[in-house]
């Protein structure tokens, strides 16, 4: 082989390296966009799934702020209007076990009702009603603060409101146990309202339901 051959042949493996660098830094170039486009799509994905989340998060906290607003409503509505009947019934909370209390207590009043004192009646049991409380105060009265629609004097533990379609002025109710005198207006049927000395007494005893009984005169 001369020495020109062997300088051609280096020439061309030379080139032929050369060829196959440069080829291979191609791959690796585009290896490399490939990695950086991939990348780019997972930020960019990854971004749309925080902005979604958080959009989520703020419509349900805004549908949380609009029941409480409208929770607020109904429970003022209630207690100025006093019209139980637009808010939608409280499911029956009764005792785990065992009788009702209210249940043990009306026993007790049976007991006490034959006493040869009282006079001769019985409490029928009228069923579930629904029991809300107000006080004596404009909140809950409007401007007839202090006065009950028979006239009567509010007397804490002895008035009520009850609806005139169900229960005449006078008429004696027994709820949970206690004695209760209608003296009062402002609420549908199925709803007694109790008078308590204040709003906030009120509204720690709540609303719920449970058995009314109507004194009946024998
Ligand atoms: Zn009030």
């Amino acid at each position: 082989m001369t020495n020109r051959n062997r300088n051609m042949e280096r020439a061309i493996r030379r080139r032929e390296r050369k060829r196959l660098a440069d080829l291979n830094r191609n791959d690796r170039s585009v290896f490399e966009v490939m990695i950086k486009v991939m990348l780019t799509a997972l930020a960019v994905i990854i971004g749309l799934a925080i902005w979604i989340w958080a959009a989520e998060a703020q419509a349900e906290e805004e549908a949380f702020a609009a029941v409480l607003r409208r929770t607020r409503l109904i429970h003022r509505e209630e207690l100025m209007d006093t019209e139980c009947f637009h808010v939608p019934p409280l499911p029956e909370v009764l005792p785990a076990d065992g009788e009702p209390p209210q249940a043990i207590e009306i026993k007790e009043a049976k007991q006490a009702e034959e006493l040869p004192a009282e006079p001769a009646g019985h409490w029928e049991n009228l069923g579930k009603h629904k029991i809300t409380h107000y006080c004596p105060e404009r909140c809950c009265n409007g401007e007839n603060a202090w006065e009950t629609a028979s006239g009567a004097p509010m007397t804490f533990g002895r008035t009520v409101a009850a609806s005139a379609r169900e229960f005449g002025f006078g008429t004696k109710l027994l709820i949970d146990g206690k004695e209760y005198t209608v003296e009062d207006r402002g609420v549908g049927p199925g709803c007694i309202d109790i008078l308590v000395p204040t709003h906030k007494e009120g509204r720690q005893r709540g609303r719920f339901y449970t058995d009314v009984y109507v004194w009946r005169e024998d």
